[in-house]
């Protein structure tokens, strides 16, 4: 009998050939799934937050991590927290927080982060938002908790994030549990649930410098798309070999998305607990062989001046990602020329998870001098893919991407907010485009700079001035440790610039001083009309200078010469 030579003719296709590889849903328990099998003994390390546990450090595997995660979100589902239903957070970077940022999402719950320095009134504002039906919080926070329970209407139960022993023997919050007990009586054994990668995974507030918080809500696909980008080399660069200390808390948009990008990378992972000072952390840096860390400029500052001012020196420590407002360029320069940490500058904020560019050195600038090399390092960096930006002006023309023409930056990609939780603002987007609210330039090369936020902008006789590049500058002055610029209103030129400074220990720089040190940097009406030197600057709950702050103490401030 003659065989068939051919395969029998397919139907001609209607549409588009559709690929045949498997569906997996990008979940977050599937990274936590996938460390926990696949880098089981990578290990987490944390400074406890209870006081006489201190002297010791916390240390579990990637293994315990899962197993743990996976019996809280049994514990969650036995108390009935329903799938999309809201869990809150008042709590350092350690293992259980990490625990609940899996376990939370990794039941179908949502996870809210609420940053627990916020006045209290606003973060029972953002708990009544969010309609949370559980809090957990660290024993540092038992008073705040105490103080904003009775205002939290749809909590059902608060949950102290530490064992029995550490139970206040009465306290006024209703229906307080522990965590430990909690875990323990999960009733048996539980499997992650499958989701749908769209479904909500977590709720963060952006910080409130303009008007009131509003929600931003992840779903699982967002999370995992942006932990994947953010792992890139070009990117946070993290890897097995690593060892990760996020000094940015996990109550400021998922710690830059360390706890999900450091998991999938296999990396060791070291939480700081509530200490946060130079020298806690540098002990720790030390102790745990620290390779990489991420933080806004604040700490680092406070960081760097411990190591300086006691002849230290670090011997793991190799890389840093600064962001969460601009890295002032001396603070750059230190680390790399005296400390021989390599920077990366990251931009973003709350709205995109929070990644959009990071720093970093094309092939071609590799034989550049070091100033030219700087300069580009400077900027707050380049896109990571999943990110489209443009710069347009007032009336929403692209403008140049020339490194000069600065315009409202605007972004695009999935894992950037399409509106705010409540749809609290309505709709937020321009042409399918959020306004990031920041002013920036980009250059031929794609790399962004940041020139100021657009409410931040000093408007002077119609021309703009770039608050950052004047901060910068002050900053570079070897007796000047913080400076914030700010518009003071003036007669002829509307408003002119207003620099106030904090000074270096022991070190002193007078007013005329200072801006004979403008000079030959910036044009002549850039600069500075006074400086005020002040003992501290108002820093917000994010770590950032609060310029609206400022702004309101020195509406009255007479310049010289009006
Ligand atoms: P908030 O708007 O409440 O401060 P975010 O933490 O989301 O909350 O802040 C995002 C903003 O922080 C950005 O829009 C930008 O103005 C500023 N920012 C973040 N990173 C940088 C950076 N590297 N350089 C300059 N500004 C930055």
């Amino acid at each position: 009998m003659e065989q068939t030579r051919h395969a029998p003719p397919m139907d001609p296709p209607t549409g588009p050939l559709m690929g045949q590889m498997m569906h997996q849903a990008l979940t977050i328990s599937s990274i936590l799934q996938f460390a926990a099998r696949h880098y089981a003994a990578s290990e987490i390390v944390s400074r406890p937050v209870e006081p006489d546990l201190q002297r010791e450090l916390h240390r579990y595997t990637y293994r315990d991590c899962e197993r743990r995660a996976r019996r809280l979100a049994r514990a969650l589902h036995d108390r009935g927290v329903a799938m999309g239903e809201r869990v809150g957070t008042l709590a350092w970077n350690g293992y259980r927080h990490l625990e609940l940022y899996y376990g939370v999402s990794g039941s179908g719950a949502v996870l809210h982060t609420i940053n627990p320095r916020l006045h209290p009134e606003q973060i029972a504002y953002i708990v009544n938002h969010a309609q949370d039906q559980l809090l957990f919080f660290d024993l540092t926070f038992l008073p705040l908790v105490e103080a904003i329970a009775p205002h939290c209407a749809t909590v059902r139960a608060f949950v102290l994030m530490s064992d029995r022993a550490h139970m206040p023997d009465g306290s006024a919050i209703p229906n307080l549990l522990c965590y430990e007990d909690l875990l323990a009586g999960a009733t048996g054994d539980h499997d992650w649930p499958a989701l749908d990668e769209n479904a909500a995974a977590s709720l963060c507030y952006t910080s409130g410098t303009t008007g009131n918080p509003k929600g931003v809500l992840y779903s699982h696909r967002s999370t995992v798309l942006h932990a994947y980008a953010s792992a890139l080399p070009n990117v946070l660069n993290v890897a097995a070999a690593d060892t990760v200390l996020p000094v940015v808390p996990m109550f400021h948009v998922n710690a830059w998305g360390l706890p999900y990008s450091t998991l999938l990378s296999g990396a060791k992972l070291v939480f700081p607990g509530a200490a946060l000072d130079g020298q806690s952390l540098y002990a720790l840096f030390e102790a745990e062989g620290v390779t990489f860390s991420a933080g806004v400029p604040t700490v680092w500052l406070g960081l760097v001046n411990y190591v300086l001012e006691n002849g230290l020196a670090f011997s793991t420590f190799r890389r840093t990602v600064i962001g969460g407002s601009a890295c002032p360029p001396a603070l750059m320069d230190t680390l790399i020329d005296r400390l021989g940490v390599q920077v990366i500058h990251g931009w973003g904020m709350t709205e995109m998870s929070p990644l959009g560019t990071t720093g970093g050195l094309l092939a071609k600038h590799r034989a550049q001098p070091r100033e030219e090399q700087r300069a580009i390092l400077r900027k707050q960096g380049h896109a990571i893919y999943g990110v489209d930006m443009k710069i347009v002006d007032d009336a929403g023309a692209e403008l140049p991407w020339d490194g000069a023409t600065s315009g409202h930056l605007l972004v695009k990609g999935p894992w950037i907010a399409a509106r705010y939780f409540g749809d609290e603002g309505g709709d937020i987007l321009q042409d399918g485009w959020f306004p990031t609210g920041d002013m920036a330039t980009i250059d031929a090369d794609g790399f962004m700079q940041v020139t100021d936020r657009s409410k931040d902008v000093i408007k002077s006789g119609g021309e703009w001035i770039g608050s950052i590049d004047l901060e910068n500058i002050a900053m570079a002055h070897p007796a000047v440790l913080q400076a914030a610029c700010i518009g003071v209103a003036h007669p002829k030129w509307d408003e002119r610039p207003l620099l106030l400074v904090v000074r270096r220990p022991g070190m002193d720089v007078g007013r005329d001083e200072l801006l004979g040190f403008f000079v030959g940097k910036v044009a002549r009406f850039w600069m500075p009309d006074d400086v005020v030197f002040v003992e501290a600057l108002p820093v917000g709950a994010t770590g950032k200078v609060q310029k609206n702050r400022l702004r309101d103490a020195y509406r009255e401030h007479r310049l010289p010469g009006t």
